[in-house]
Formats: structure tokens, C-alpha cells, sequence
């Protein structure tokens, strides 16, 4: 297909248009790459006939840059370790939190964060009466102001101001623990937010071929011909209702290899009487996590496609020397370095030819963000298996033991049976990830659900949801600042 969605209008390309300019009576719509996922926050999935030129630029000045502007606390920070973008650089900009005290979490002081240097919105400081020293918390500029007023008040309790020592400490991180925000003091958030998700799913969905006529839930077409997205009724959080969903999200930023990640699944799913809905879900930095109904009533042939990204540079700090490898763990290196050992034209018997090409594989190895979900799905259910094999024997620990030791019998079981289950489909559980979850019918017998609708219907486990999504933005903000001031001179 090259049939814009938003216009409708067919594309061709600039190129094409600009040397046969006398076979157009009108200026046409131009192909151009747009990103699924925005460019300010990493996407890298561009294809160039979804949106046409000229709709791509409306969107660009107007959903997209509202919606990138909400994820600054995350882009921003954490720039040194994310991937290069496909274009333009970050941008340097104030931002919002708190920083509670460490003893008492109802305490709290504003902060400013800038170059992920934290410091009080209004300065304060602490008199050490034994060392002579006061310390004045406050940036440069506003210690210089601060510190009169500071010696002024000292003086009128009595203290000679002449002796001490004036220190300025403008990174205040270590006094408390930061809390960042989200969506606090944002206008319209809630608008901004949701257009974003519906662009992306919109996106994806064209992207596979699937037309804009069949997204009838989130894109409305006019009589003019022109698709509006709308994001009303068709947008709801993800929740792990699944016993698997929830171990998965627990201790995600610990599984996850390549946390956090962007991740965009694209599923029809049947419903009794023969209905079905078209849905999107959208995950993004590991963090955010949404469903958007396309259609409710999505008459097109059943359809799979995910999509999974890195966001962050990978943690390999010094290239593998594989003769220091003991043989039998090779297969790791050639899993982590991502190497066709098709490639390799030796004997098999050759060891050192076969040495000497992984070396060289190694040698050329770059990081490609795009991942794939099935391989990477299938190593973190392994690795709850395991755990939940070490918790019931005891024989050994992993990351997830702990938890899992902490679940009810019952959840045990429903645990052991939904992983069971994830790791004998033929598809390695792919399919049935954010789609699916099982659940006891009452007489032991399990039944599978649809997630998204489970998500979208139980508004009774609210309170919950809420407290998940706090838990969410912790993993991601705790993420950023244990890589705060990680210097990285690594290429991508
Ligand atoms: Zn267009």
C-alpha cells in the first residue's frame, strides 16, 4: 500500500515527481519516511508509505511534539545512554521533582533537575558548629546571592560569621531520595498522551498493510476524505492480570536483557458469535503500557506482528577474547555477538580456524537496536521456570526465587500451569503474550482470557492499577538514576 492515512491521497516520490513534472496537473502527495515510534524518544522503525510528506510535517509540529515533550524527564537524563537518533540532538531544558528524606518519606523538597544535576528550587543550609563549616545548598549563581543572607541570620543568633567556612554543594541526589514526575503540571495531558498512543498504533497498523477504512475506532474519515485520530473510549492501560504478566513485570528491569525497551504488538483477536477487535498494544521504555482498540468490528484476515526495539546502549564494555573462553560456553558468545556461524567455511574439526572467525565476527560486531520479541520472550519464561524451580526445590536462587517463595499455593499453581502452557505452544508462547492470559474457572479448569478486554472492563481493581503504574514509573526512574552518571564513550 501507498495510500497516506491521514489524507488518503496516493504518494509518489519527490524525486519522480520533480522529473516528470508534465504528466501532473497537481502538485501530488509526496513518500517520506515517517517514525512509527517518534525520533525523540529512539524509534527507529520508518517506513516511507504510511503518511505523506506534507501530513507527516503537520503531525511533527503538533501531536508528536507534544507527546515527546512529556517523556523530557526520561530522553533527557538519560541521553548518554540511549542510542544515537536518527536526527537532531536533545535538547537542554529544567525540570520538575522532589526529593524526599531519607528518614521520613512525608518530608520533601522541590528540586530542579539540568544536565541531571539536582538541585533545591529554594536553597537551604546547614550549620556544622564543630567543623566551623557551613554548608549552602544551592546551584553557583544563587549561592553567591544566598550566602549574605546566610551569614545575616547566623549573626543575629550570636554566631561569628568571620571564622567559618562557606561550602557550596549544588548536587543535592545524595541527601534523600529523587522522585521525578510524569504527568504532574502538564496542560491537557491526558490529550496529549493518548493522541500519541493512537499515532503510533494508527502507524503500526498501516505499516501492515492493514487500511485505513478498517481502524474505524481511532481513525475517523471525513466527508472530505481526511482520517482525525480520536483517542476517546479506545485507550486503556495495560495491567498484568495474567500470573505470568505479573512475575514478568516484577523484576522486568532484572530479565529484560536490553531494558528498557519499546515494544509494539499488533493482534486480531475472535470473539464468540464470530466478532472480532483489532488492537494494538504499545509498550514503551519497558515502562509505559497501553492497549488501543482499532476496531471493534475489524472484518480484515487474522493478523499477528510485533515489533521490539532497544532504547539503551548495549552493556558490552570490552570486546571477548574467545580463546579465553572455555569451549562449551562458545555458544553463548555466538547468542550474545548475534554471529551466523553459516558463515564459518572451515572444517568442523578445525578449532583454531573457528576461533579465529568468531574473533573476527566479534571484532565487527555492532549493536543493532531492533530485537527479536520471540527469542527474547522465550529466555525471561525460561528464566521464571527456573525460578520457580529453584523456589520449590530450594536448591538454589535466582532474581525471581524470592517472589515467587512469597506467592500462594494457589498462585503457584496457576503460575506453573501459564508457563507450562507459554512454553509448549508451538509459537514458544509469542502469540499468546499480551494477548492471552489463563484463569481458573471455578472448577480447576483453566480458560483462556482475552487481556485487552480484561483490561479495559475491570474497573474495580483501580486502586490497583494505579499502585502498578506508580510501580512501573519507580523501575524506569530508579533505572535513570543508577545510570545518572555512568560515562559512556562507547559507539553505537
Ligand atoms: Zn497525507
Amino acid at each position: 500500500m501507498n495510500i497516506c492515512y491521514q489524507c488518503g491521497h496516493t504518494m509518489v516520490s519527490e524525486e519522480h515527481y520533480l522529473a516528470n513534472k508534465s504528466e501532473f496537473t497537481v502538485e501530488p502527495k509526496f513518500n517520506h519516511y515517517e517514525h512509527i515510534i517518534q525520533n525523540a524518544l529512539y524509534g527507529r522503525l520508518k517506513p516511507n508509505n504510511i503518511l505523506c510528506k506534507q501530513c507527516g510535517g503537520s503531525f511533527s509540529s503538533g501531536t508528536d511534539k507534544d507527546f515527546v515533550s512529556l517523556f523530557q524527564i526520561i530522553t533527557e537524563t538519560s541521553q548518554h545512554r540511549f542510542i544515537n537518533k536518527d536526527h537532531g540532538k536533545g535538547s537542554i531544558n529544567t525540570l520538575s521533582g522532589f526529593l524526599f528524606d531519607k528518614a521520613d518519606e512525608r518530608k520533601k523538597k522541590d528540586v530542579r533537575i539540568r544536565e541531571n544535576i539536582v538541585t533545591p528550587k529554594d536553597p537551604f543550609y546547614d550549620y556544622d558548629s564543630e567543623e566551623q563549616v557551613v554548608y549552602l545548598y544551592a546551584n553557583r549563581v544563587r549561592s553567591k546571592q544566598y550566602e549574605p543572607v546566610v551569614r545575616k541570620e547566623l549573626e543575629r543568633k550570636g554566631i561569628n560569621t568571620a571564622e567559618l567556612t562557606f561550602k557550596v554543594v549544588e548536587d543535592v541526589t545524595e541527601m534523600g531520595v529523587l522522585g521525578i514526575f510524569f504527568s504532574q503540571g502538564v496542560e491537557d495531558f491526558h490529550q496529549k498522551f493518548t493522541m500519541g498512543f493512537c499515532k503510533i498504533a494508527v502507524g503500526f497498523a498501516t505499516y501492515h498493510k492493514v487500511d485505513r477504512n478498517n481502524l474505524k475506532n481511532v481513525l475517523k474519515i471525513d466527508a472530505s476524505g481526511m482520517g482525525v485520530l480520536v483517542n476517546k473510549g479506545n485507550i486503556f492501560p495495560f495491567f498484568p492480570v495474567g500470573t505470568v504478566d505479573a512475575q514478568l513485570e516484577l523484576i522486568r528491569p532484572d530479565i529484560e536483557r536490553h531494558y528498557p525497551s519499546h515494544t509494539l504488538i499488533l493482534f486480531s483477536q475472535k470473539f464468540e458469535g464470530g466478532k472480532k477487535h483489532l488492537y494494538c498494544y504499545i509498550d514503551l521504555f519497558s515502562t509505559f503500557q497501553y492497549y488501543v482498540l482499532l476496531n471493534d468490528d475489524y472484518t480484515g484476515p487474522d493478523i499477528y506482528h510485533n515489533y521490539y526495539q532497544a532504547v539503551a546502549k548495549e552493556d558490552i564494555k570490552e570486546p571477548v577474547d574467545v580463546r579465553k573462553i572455555r569451549h562449551k560456553y562458545l555458544n553463548i558468545v555466538v547468542s550474545d555477538y548475534k554471529i551466523d556461524t553459516k558463515k564459518f567455511k572451515g572444517a568442523d574439526s578445525d578449532m583454531e580456524a573457528y576461533l579465529d572467525f568468531l574473533q573476527a565476527e566479534i571484532k565487527n560486531y555492532s549493536f543493532a537496536p531492533a530485537l527479536d520479541l520471540k527469542k527474547e520472550l522465550y529466555d525471561r519464561l525460561e528464566f521464571l521456570m527456573s525460578s520457580y524451580v529453584a523456589a520449590e526445590s530450594g536448591l538454589f536462587v535466582t532474581e525471581a526465587s524470592g517472589i515467587i517463595n512469597r506467592l500462594s499455593a494457589g498462585e503457584k499453581r496457576a503460575l506453573l500451569f501459564e508457563l507450562q502452557y507459554y512454553l509448549s505452544r508451538p509459537d514458544g508462547g509469542i502469540e499468546f503474550y499480551r494477548k492471552n492470559f489463563l484463569e481458573d474457572d471455578g472448577s480447576g479448569k483453566l480458560e483462556t482470557m482475552s487481556t485487552p478486554v480484561e483490561c479495559g472492563t475491570d474497573l474495580s481493581i483501580n486502586k490497583v492499577r494505579s499502585i502498578y503504574c506508580t510501580g512501573k514509573f519507580e523501575q524506569m526512574s530508579k533505572w535513570i538514576f543508577e545510570n545518572r552518571l555512568i560515562k559512556d564513550d562507547q559507539q553505537d
